[in-house]
């Protein structure tokens, strides 16, 4: 069933046998409403409520390579959405903290993601990041800001990732930010993307 999941993440680029077989072992119909589903398998961004949408498979495959994860790492996933990439995070990772600011949208997500032990969903404003449980290996965003929010940069740990878009959501500038001690590298332009607004005190404004 998501064999061709599979396939469209290796047409795509995607390398990593963890990342693939992630994508092989989740259900992503069991993160999508109901009328969704019958399109789970195509490599496509599909609506989830609350005006969101959860990504293109083959994308979210390629930002979770880029985050170079080993199960050793504690991630933090801004933008929780359907909850399906928060499931292939916690398959790779030693921990997830997921937060998102819309409550329906991590109700969903907390009972699609049952189960999973290591997998930690909050409500707020990621774009303070979410100190309680800083540092953090890596950082993943799903929604496109206006520029890189400084608290995400300051809960990396040292040799931590942060993939991130940055620009209008038409046409953002996915990055990658790595940490080396007290010092920052990047960005790393890693391609061109669509993606829903990010919207909060370091984001967009609701209204913007
Ligand atoms: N990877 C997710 C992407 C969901 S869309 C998926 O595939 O399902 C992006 C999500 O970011 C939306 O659910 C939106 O509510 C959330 N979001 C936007 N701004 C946010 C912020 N400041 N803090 C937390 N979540 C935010």
């Amino acid at each position: 069933m998501t064999a061709s999941l599979v396939h469209a993440c290796r047409d795509a680029g995607v390398r990593d046998g963890r990342v693939l077989d992630a994508v092989r072992e989740v259900d992503r119909a069991s993160f999508l409403p109901r009328g969704q589903r019958r399109q789970a398998t195509r490599d496509a961004p599909l609506p989830i409520g609350e005006g969101q949408t959860t990504s293109q498979p083959s994308l979210i495959a390629r930002m979770v390579e880029a985050l170079g994860l080993t199960d050793r790492d504690s991630v933090l996933e801004v933008g929780t959405g359907s909850g399906y990439q928060t499931a292939i995070l916690s398959r790779l990772a030693r921990s997830v903290v997921s937060v998102d600011r819309h409550p329906s949208l991590v109700h969903t997500a907390t009972a699609a993601l049952e189960g999973l032990r290591n997998v930690r969903l909050v409500v707020g404003d990621g774009t303070l990041g979410w100190p309680d449980h800083a540092p953090y290996d890596a950082i993943t965003v799903g929604a496109t800001g206006p520029r890189v929010p400084p608290a995400l940069l300051d809960q990396l740990a040292d040799g931590g990732r942060l993939v991130i878009p940055v620009g209008p959501p038409s046409r953002s500038s996915l990055q990658r930010w790595v940490r080396h001690g007290a010092d920052i590298v990047g960005p790393e332009h890693l391609m061109s993307v669509r993606f829903v607004p990010l919207i909060g005190r370091e984001g967009f404004a609701e209204d913007d």
